[in-house]
């Protein structure tokens, strides 16, 4: 040990060493961290819950922050809000509640298999319960309990985008003795309510005719399918509107039920049989006509020239695993040029409208840098793309919004699929 005077010994709480006090330098390497210190109490809380459980097994490993859409635009992901538990957040009060779209691209990378679409709805389930839930949401609740959709407008206007067409279709609704159809149309609430929705859902109704399809809606007794509301937290207005909506499916006989909107397809999919125990012939949009796709070829009359890109809908894709389908049809288009944007598939960026964002965009705009729909024009704009081509109805009203925001007015437009067979099928050459 050479000449050093050791005045105290390292076990002891201060070091001395040729006279020269290095205690504080020792103390700070080695003093334990001790997690004890913290209130625990929410952490465990969250853990209790039924769907909660998955929130204890975090490892803190990270692999979920780098592919966090909001994390990219903030500060967020699975691991930072265990870690904050850890040191006692209260999550059931706090606005990271919120922040989630529940995207699904943390569970595909966690080793853990920690689990924000079970966690998210149990601890907000417990926040709708208690009332603490941001007013932009409640609002939207609120509607959807009154009038069966989130815009708050009366059922008859459900109906009212295919008033002026010139193309008939079967409302099953108003038929006095409805006979069996082939395709049970799920028309959506977007598509119906809203101004570029009620564009794609003409121009379905053009393309369905064209393919000579035996189809039929639900009218004004369809309602909205429940599923962004049963991953904000409330349960009971889920039931209700699965139970609603399974009588219709139980009431008009088909052979497929064809949905426009990935979140209903979900909902139709995975999660209305617990519900109603019954199972459905539940098709997206985009698989029912990529099974056609030669059919469609022969109607195509005019040309899309235009590059274009796609943005993979986290319902349709990462939840469901369904990427194909939507770029057939987009390679079936003539004259097209498709060029993928560097996140896609199941590395797709979310538009920021699940899990509730669709309605929480005040909110989410206090807590991060920018919206994630703003986030993704830049890219689609960055791959050279004319266009940006969707699938889901919360997709074009959020995009268009962003193409505005970021100034891109010039550079880049947002169609449905649908859209872009229709007009082709019409003759339309786009320059
Ligand atoms: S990937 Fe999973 S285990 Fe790793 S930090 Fe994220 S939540 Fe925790
Ligand atoms: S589901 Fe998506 S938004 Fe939510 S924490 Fe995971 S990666 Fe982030």
């Amino acid at each position: 040990m050479g000449d050093h005077k050791y005045e105290k010994s390292f076990q002891l709480e201060e070091a001395i060493v040729d006279g020269v006090d290095i205690s504080g330098e020792w103390n700070k390497m080695y003093e334990p961290r001790e997690l004890t210190e913290y209130d625990t109490t929410y952490l465990e809380k969250v853990i209790g819950l039924d769907g909660g459980e998955s929130m204890g097994w975090c490892y803190q490993c990270a692999a979920c922050i780098g592919v966090c859409p909001v994390d990219n635009v903030g500060s967020y992901g699975p691991r930072k809000i265990y870690r904050k538990l850890q040191t006692g957040l209260n999550l059931f009060e706090d606005k990271d509640l919120w922040l989630c779209t529940s995207c699904n691209n943390c569970l595909r990378v966690c080793p853990k298999e920690v689990d924000m679409m079970k966690i998210m709805p149990a601890v907000r389930e417990q926040a709708v319960l208690e009332g603490n839930v941001p007013d932009e949401l409640q609002e939207m609740l609120q509607n959807v309990a009154e009038y069966g959709n989130p815009m708050g407008e009366s059922a008859r206007k459900r109906v009212r985008w295919a008033k002026d067409m010139d193309e008939t279709f079967r409302d099953l609704t108003k038929e006095d003795d409805p006979q069996p159809v082939d395709v049970l149309w799920y028309v959506s609430d977007y598509f119906s309510y809203h101004n570029r929705g009620n564009d794609a859902a003409r121009a379905m109704v053009r393309v369905m005719n064209k393919l000579n399809i035996d189809f039929g809606t639900l009218g004004k007794e369809e309602k909205c399918d429940g599923d962004s509301q049963r991953l904000v937290g409330e349960k009971g207005l889920f039931e209700e509107l699965a139970e609603h909506n399974d009588s219709l499916f139980q009431k008009y006989p088909h052979k497929e039920l064809v949905v426009s909107d990935p979140h209903a397809y979900n909902a139709f999919k995975n999660f209305y049989p617990k519900v109603t125990g019954n199972e459905y012939n539940v098709k997206h949009y985009t698989q029912f006509l990529s099974g056609k796709v030669d059919e469609l070829k022969a109607l195509y009359t005019g040309e899309f020239n235009k590059k274009v890109t796609f943005h993979d809908p986290c319902y349709l894709g990462r939840h469901n695993g369904e990427y194909e389908a939507p770029r057939t049809l987009i390679n079936s288009i003539p004259g097209i040029e498709f060029v993928e944007m560097y996140r896609n598939r199941e590395q797709g960026y979310c538009c920021g409208g699940g899990g509730g964002g669709m309605w929480l965009d005040g909110f989410t705009a206090d807590h991060t840098t920018e919206r994630l729909s703003e986030n993704r024009i830049k890219e689609a704009v960055e791959v050279g793309a004319e266009v940006l081509v969707v699938c889901c109805p919360y997709e074009v009203s959020r995009f268009e919004d962003a193409v505005k925001s970021t100034n891109n007015d010039e550079n880049i437009m947002v169609l449905d699929i649908i859209e872009i067979i229709d007009s082709c099928m019409q003759g339309k050459v786009a320059a």
